[in-house]
């Protein structure tokens, strides 16, 4: 389950910008191409929080949809599951321009 390992570098970073504080709410950015289940990624992030300073917090998850720019009929655009084709031309020599994000974007603390 790799939502365990994103929820661990989640953890880790929200963990080291909280500096002491508590974190009430985790805001985070995936792309789409990240094939994340949010359910199970909240799962692993409840499990992974334990005892650390982000415990309490809720993680609020933000889906980036994937785009890619085709190289063949150079078109933007929108892409769905894998494999990733385009569009317009069905040519998998896409250039990936969202989709691949996992940040977190920003964080709630108490005062
Ligand atoms: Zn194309």
């Amino acid at each position: 389950m790799h939502e365990l390992s994103i929820a661990e570098s989640i953890v880790s970073i929200a963990g080291r910008q909280a500096n002491g504080r508590r974190v009430t709410k985790v805001h985070v950015k995936v792309g789409h191409l990240r094939q994340v289940v949010p359910s199970a990624l909240s799962f692993s992030f409840g499990l992974v929080a334990e005892g650390t300073p982000v415990e309490a917090a809720e993680l609020d998850l933000e889906e980036i949809p994937a785009t890619g720019w085709c190289r063949e009929c150079e078109v933007e655009s929108r892409l769905g599951n894998f494999p990733l084709l385009c569009k317009t031309c069905g040519d998998s020599n896409l250039e990936i321009l969202t989709g691949e994000e996992l940040m977190v974007e920003y964080l709630e603390m108490e005062e």
